[in-house]
């Protein structure tokens, strides 16, 4: 009874858009610097496993994924921030799998040195305290390095450092829930507090860190919602992948690629043409031209029309001319 909060999810973890158009590029044979996708492919994976995690630990929080804030002149980026009743953890969540060994403050993968993420961490809680007592919070931040692997080793580790390794999680679940338990009730400075977190947060714009691209040198198809290929076969309504067997309504499928071009051309003005192409041909225009119709706004004459913008209507499989 009285429960006002019950691990409040207030802002959800999207897939970055780096990632994401680094995979639309990817599957269309643009120039990806693969280390840098699977890093953050699996940087992703983990942070969705931890969520998967944290959901079971019962408790009265608000949740908060995912901030890139700003503080004294220089950003900072948080997985995952909890807001508990009498302070506020944070979470740096880490996929790494394999053996590394810690020696004197610095984090060797096998023989190569790599950043310390304790440190990171630390200077994250930092700017962090600074934040919140400039909004008027003294509420005190314990922050947890997580390696969610289980694959993970890390050698020569102080038990006293703030990490917790995939065997004690359940362990640090049960802390949680007690210190949940007599933290006292969440109240609305609580929420004032995550709403004002996220209204600071800043959208960074993904373009920038991308390799370079250009249309004509990507790859023209349907991808494959399932693997990510280009093996789909088209059979009246429906899409069917060669490799994996994944089906889609065409429909769906065509809003998808039509969506992918927006996504890494948002200069490219969308029309019938353009789209034909850029699924190879695959499809006839009539279709394509009825889909944009449905779903987006047809704006300016002749030559110089194109579509913009999403509509929010469903899709139909109808339509009269
Ligand atoms: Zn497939």
């Amino acid at each position: 009874m009285g429960v006002l909060w019950m691990s409040f999810m207030l802002k959800e973890r999207m897939e970055s858009e780096e990632l994401m158009l680094l995979r639309l590029l990817k599957a269309r044979g643009g120039l990806v610097d693969d280390s840098r996708f699977w890093n953050l492919e699996k940087g992703y994976q983990g942070e969705m496993l931890f969520d998967k995690w944290f959901s079971g630990v019962d408790g009265e929080w608000i949740v908060v994924n995912d901030l890139l804030l700003e503080h004294g002149g220089s950003l900072f980026q948080i997985d995952s921030l909890v807001i508990g009743g009498d302070r506020v953890y944070l979470f740096e969540v880490k996929n790494f799998e394999g053996d590394f060994l810690l020696e004197k403050d610095r984090w060797y993968s096998g023989s190569k040195e790599i950043k310390d993420p304790l440190s990171q961490m630390q200077r994250c809680e930092t700017a962090l305290r600074q934040l919140l007592s400039s909004l008027g919070y003294q509420l005190p931040i314990e922050s947890s390095l997580i390696f969610i692997n289980p694959e993970f080793t890390l050698f020569n580790c102080s038990p006293k450092l703030p990490i917790i390794f995939w065997s004690q999680l359940n362990r640090f679940c049960h802390k949680l829930l007690k210190q949940s338990a007599s933290s006292g009730k969440l109240h609305a400075r609580h929420s004032r507090l995550a709403e004002k977190l996220c209204e600071l947060h800043m959208e960074k714009s993904p373009y920038e860190r991308l390799p370079e691209y250009r249309y004509e040198e990507l790859r023209k198809g349907i991808v494959c919602v399932g693997c990510g290929g280009m093996g789909v076969r088209h059979h009246y309504r429906m899409i069917e992948c060669e490799s994996c067997g994944s089906k889609e309504a065409l429909d769906t499928a065509l809003l998808r690629s039509i969506n992918e071009c927006r996504s890494l051309f948002p200069q490219i003005k969308i029309s019938t043409k353009i789209i034909h192409d850029w699924i190879g041909e695959t499809v006839s225009k009539k279709v394509i031209q009825r889909v944009l119709q449905i779903n987006f706004s047809l704006i300016g004459y002749g030559k110089s029309a194109n579509y913009v913008k999403e509509t929010q209507r469903l899709i139909r499989t109808d339509i009269k001319a």
